[in-house]
């Protein structure tokens, strides 16, 4: 998935293409490099257990995979990369020397890409790796119109979803809290009935930036819950810590001095913040979390809005 946590990040990255290429023999990796050095940049790899770590740190376009290797062979890596969700994503392109039919069908059945011979032309090398290259853009963009919202270029509902369930699990195997924040702008339908539907959705662009701008911590994560309404995900944040963003999310909404003329909080564009923090247990779900940041944005509605509510537990 691109990264989801800068707003209206480019869906494609405009840096060559990345490509990684596993093989034992350096003769291989030579000419493969020398073909694809120009317009890609290539990270090399001469085993298996090798190849896996670049897959997932570097997060490579595509893989030219070699099948005969010492130790775990291309099949094998080919099938732990389809098997990780954040490797399956990439497209494999066996270069071998393997080149019966069966080996070929039993490479595809893997999930591989497209399946080359040795002694390989370089030409045809070339223009299959352009193709799977094309294949992943236009599947990396497809993915971004999936999961970023369309108004505000966050992460949308489903992107939240999925990446909520995954950093709840991580942090009820590492022992770690998970917070989260829910906000939603003040009187905002007073806002649209006063400037209008268009200023409105610029205002919830603007409101969006702010927010965006201060959830930054690397696994933090801020989406678009909504209408007018935001969440953040702060996992391995206590609940001191939590309020403290929430705060500073407050502060930077108040601080763009947005004109607000109907809203009966002050005459600019103000936000409510509710937090809450679990300890994840194998007992109950994201969903408690969930309620807890809603009910305490619900408090913070009836406190007179522009407010940071929580309660730790
Ligand atoms: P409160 O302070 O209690 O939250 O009051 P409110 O007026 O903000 O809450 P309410 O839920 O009554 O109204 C939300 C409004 O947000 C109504 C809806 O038209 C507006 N809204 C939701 N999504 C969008 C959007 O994408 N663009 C615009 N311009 N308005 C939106
Ligand atoms: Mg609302
Ligand atoms: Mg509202």
């Amino acid at each position: 998935m691109s990264d989801l946590s800068s707003p209206v990040a480019a869906a494609v990255s405009p840096d060559k293409p990345r490509v990684l290429i596993v093989d034992d023999e350096r003769f291989n990796l030579n000419t493969l490099h020398g073909l694809l050095k120009e317009d890609h940049k290539i990270m090399v790899a001469t085993g298996g257990d090798q190849a896996l770590k670049a897959a997932v740190t570097g997060r490579p376009d595509l893989i030219l995979l070699d099948i005969n290797m010492p130790g775990m062979d291309g099949y094998e890596v080919c099938r732990r990369l389809k098997e990780d969700n954040l490797t399956t994503g990439i497209p494999i392109i066996f270069i071998t020397g393997l080149a019966d039919a069966e080996d070929e069908t039993k490479g595809l059945e893997l999930g591989a890409a497209d399946y080359i011979t040795k002694p390989f032309n370089l030409s045809v090398v070339r223009a299959r790796v352009r193709t799977q290259l094309r294949l992943k853009q236009q599947s990396d963009l497809l993915q971004s119109y999936a999961f970023r919202d369309g108004l505000t270029g966050l992460a949308n509902r489903r992107a939240f979803d999925e990446r909520a369930t995954a950093e709840w699990n991580r942090c009820l195997r590492a022992v770690l809290p998970l917070s989260a924040i829910m906000i939603d702008v003040d009187h905002f339908k007073l806002y649209n009935d006063s400037y209008g539907h268009a200023r409105g959705d610029e205002c919830l662009r603007e409101v969006a930036q702010a927010l965006a701008l201060r959830v930054q911590r690397a696994g933090d994560l801020v989406a678009r819950y909504g209408g007018e309404e935001f969440v953040v995900l702060l996992p391995d944040a206590d609940h001191a810590s939590a309020l403290a963003v929430g705060e500073s999310l407050r502060h930077a909404v108040e601080s763009l001095g947005m004109e607000h003329r109907a809203s009966k909080v002050c005459d600019h564009v103000t936000i409510s913040v509710g937090v809450a923090t679990v300890h994840p247990s194998e007992l109950g779900g994201l969903a408690p979390l969930l309620e807890r940041a809603d009910s305490m944005l619900y408090a913070c509605k009836a406190a007179g809005r522009n407010c940071v509510t929580g309660l730790d537990r």
